[in-house]
């Protein structure tokens, strides 16, 4: 529905594939130390001296992860690097490089793959990370992505999923369940536009919830906060599938157990007001939603002071002994398990 049909279409048989990607990756100015050589030789060359690297790789099939008949694939560029991010910001790293690797079948023209270009080289652009490689290949079946980011942190600030304590605080960034809803939305508006597609979608009542898809920012703002702060998280995790099995992950790693109280988890007004129009338990939608992006951490109860009223983290329950389990302490009072595997179930073991 977001396609535009007199767009110009170039074949990328046209072009070679030296051609292609000298092309493509002509707006990707090098702005990293660390990088010494970055696109144009056999491989990149990197220098991070005296600290850590971080390294990360991600892999979204369409159909699977993304439908472009919705994401506009400017978008797609910028999430799948977002993505990647997260993934270096939730180790309270650096992101420093990212090597993107796409497969696209031929119903793909150059002027698709520019606009995939163009997200990238936004992202790299306003997180100050460095393209240093990649490949661009044919598929005979839509289009996959690989991408790998690399970081940088000094040993003593990295922060594992392993090291939360009874007692720590259990702290996330931003709010939850946004992405999840406009998934909803746009997917209700991708039926309508089947059914008549000269319609013609008001989504502004739906704009940050529709954003929180389509356009997710990685935190690393939070990084820098914590940094200013002076507050070094003991275990730290992104939520890329939804609040509960985050939750299980650091409760294993780092063999503790939660209490996650309902009634503090943070949601956006649109996402009630979304939830209210589809019926959907909004508790569920942050517990099991996903894509949010957002940073979930545990936090020393000493460090209490540093961060208690910060407008960009709430405080949603704490760490217990591995013993008690994880639960979530409901707006009735009512204590249940937290468990991974999606609303379904979850839903029947909350009856
Ligand atoms: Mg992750």
């Amino acid at each position: 529905m977001l396609e535009d049909k007199n767009q110009e279409r170039t074949a990328l048989e046209e072009m070679g594939e030296f051609a292609l990607i000298d092309h493509l990756t002509q707006n990707f100015p090098v702005s990293r130390e660390s990088t010494l050589k970055a696109i144009g030789d056999d491989a990149a060359v990197l220098d991070f001296k005296d600290k850590k690297t971080i390294v990360t790789t991600d892999m979204l099939v369409e159909g699977v992860h993304f439908d472009l008949s919705y994401m506009p694939l400017k978008h797609l560029g910028y999430k799948a690097v977002m993505a990647n991010l997260s993934d270096v910001y939730a180790m309270n790293a650096t992101a420093t490089q990212i090597a993107v690797s796409v497969a696209v079948s031929n119903r793909f023209p150059l002027e698709a793959l520019e606009e995939f270009y163009a997200g990238i080289a936004l992202a790299c652009q306003i997180f100050k990370v460095d393209l240093i490689g990649g490949d661009t290949t044919s598929s005979t079946t839509g289009m996959l992505i690989s991408i790998t980011a690399l970081g940088e942190a000094q040993e003593d600030d990295i922060v594992y999923r392993s090291g939360a304590k009874p007692n720590d605080l259990l702290v996330v960034s931003g709010d939850l369940g946004g992405a999840y809803m406009g998934l909803q939305v746009l997917e209700r508006e991708k039926e309508v536009f089947k059914v008549n597609p000269n319609s013609q979608p008001d989504l502004s009542p739906y704009s940050y919830i529709v954003e929180r898809q389509l356009k997710p920012e990685a935190r690393k703002d939070i990084v820098e906060l914590f940094k200013k702060l002076e507050v070094r998280p003991t275990a730290m995790i992104d939520i890329s599938d939804g609040l509960s099995s985050e939750i299980l992950h650091l409760c294993k790693n780092s063999e503790v157990g939660c209490n996650l109280f309902e009634e503090k988890i943070p949601l956006d007004p649109t996402v009630i007001t979304a939830c209210e129009e589809f019926k959907i338990d909004s508790t569920l939608v942050a517990l099991s939603g996903g894509e949010d992006y957002e940073l979930l951490c545990t936090i020393d109860q000493k460090d209490f002071d540093k961060i208690k009223g910060n407008p960009n983290l709430s405080i949603i329950g704490h760490m217990t002994d591995n013993a008690e389990g994880a639960h979530m302490v409901t707006r009735a009072n009512a204590k249940i398990p937290l468990k991974a595997q999606g609303w379904t179930s979850f839903d029947a073991s909350s009856q």
